[in-house]
């Protein structure tokens, strides 16, 4: 099997695992039970928030554990509303759906959104941001690089707008690690997901600077500073400290910018009619994201999974629906968005892994166009 989905999740890193395991069968008591047990795994909690609060540059009681990517986006939006009972977002319209969904909702509930549109190569200005701000603004949203196309935002001009205009600044960091620095300076909260560095799936780190207003939306016990309710996956966070630490340095992006470099000018000059979206340049080192003129990005996935090799689409496929990606169409258009794939790379793909897909793409484009 070729791993051409590196964005979508990544495999679990052995030194990861081997830090997992022994809270999962020794330590495996509740952190917050008073006795022994409990005590072990409070000790290597408090142990894998000091090692978040490090990598970020941040305090420790300024770090939350979660379930994911997910809950951190819907915890960002919903409960700075609901600390403030009413007033205006701003939310870019290439946001993750944990985000876009959430601030959908609370449009629902009376706040007022302005989604900011991207520019065609998938970059928000932060002039609209500064545009978009009203007296009644409590809350913004602009990821540091995006899932689907990999442009990365300039977070910290964003951060300073917002710092300016005391307004709660959101910055999913999910795709960014190890490749943008962590925006201590200018969020009030930004988060990473374990799964997408090698770590395990449903634990997600978040920042949020003391002192920012924002409600919790899991009630339940006084876990995470009484912010988030609910027994804390001491495994998993130590998980994800493990795998954090080795991402952050970026060791391998060059090695991976390399594959992706050579992958993307192979398909763009040796398969007519194709498309990379998104900037060029300002992109994470391991997405590519190409659109094929003719063909629908569904059957090229499709094809390249009967050859063994996996990617995904710039479609979010749900209950059956293909809907095209908001993310191109925002950036290049409905067409694009029908005929992208993305191809994201891995530390452990290699040449031969880049060579063999060109191979079959120029093999399967040329049948679906026939
Ligand atoms: N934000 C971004 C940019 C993502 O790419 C993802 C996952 O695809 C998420 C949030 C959600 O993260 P999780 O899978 O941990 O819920």
């Amino acid at each position: 099997m070729i791993y051409l989905d590196n964005a979508a999740t990544t495999v679990l890193d052995g030194d990861v695992l081997a830090a997992m395991l022994p809270y999962l069968q020794s330590n495996y008591g509740n952190s917050q039970s008073q006795h022994a047990a409990g005590r072990a795994a409070a000790q290597g909690l408090i142990s894998a928030r000091d090692r978040v609060a490090a990598v970020f540059g941040c305090k420790a009681e300024e770090v939350y554990f979660l379930s994911g990517g997910t809950e951190a986006g819907n915890l960002a939006v919903k409960g700075v509303c609901s600390a403030h009972g009413k007033g205006h977002l701003i939310i870019s319209a290439i946001e993750h759906p944990a985000v876009i969904e959430s601030a959908k909702q609370m449009q629902n509930q009376g706040f007022e959104v302005t989604f900011i549109k991207p520019d065609s190569r998938g970059i928000i200005p932060p002039e609209e941001v500064e545009k978009a701000v009203r007296p009644d603004t409590v809350f913004c949203a602009v990821m540091a690089a995006n899932n689907e196309i990999g442009t990365i935002q300039n977070v910290q001009k964003i951060g300073e707008i917002c710092t300016r205009h005391g307004i709660f600044y959101y910055c999913d960091c999910v795709q960014s690690v190890g490749v943008v620095p962590f925006p201590v300076g200018v969020a009030n909260a930004f988060a990473v997901s374990a799964h997408k560095f090698h770590g395990p799936k449903g634990v997600a780190a978040m920042y949020i600077k003391s002192g920012s207003k924002i409600q919790g939306i899991i009630s339940g016990g006084r876990q995470e500073r009484g912010l988030r309710g609910g027994t804390v996956n001491v495994a998993s966070a130590v998980g994800l400290a493990t795998a954090l630490e080795k991402a952050v340095n970026g060791e391998n992006n060059a090695k991976i910018a390399s594959l992706r470099n050579t992958f993307v000018k192979r398909v763009l000059t040796e398969i007519e009619g194709t498309h990379l979206n998104g900037d060029p340049v300002e992109r994470v080192p391991s997405n590519a994201n190409i659109s094929f003129d003719g063909c629908e990005g569904e059957n090229v996935l499709f094809c390249l999974d009967l050859k063994g090799i996996c990617v995904s689409t710039g479609s979010a496929c749900s209950a059956g629906a293909v809907t095209p990606s908001h993310v191109i169409a925002a950036t290049a258009g409905e067409t694009y968005a029908k005929s992208a794939v993305r191809f994201t790379f891995g530390k452990y793909n290699t040449a031969e892994d880049v060579d063999l897909t060109v191979t079959a793409l120029k093999e399967i484009i040329s049948k679906i166009r026939k």
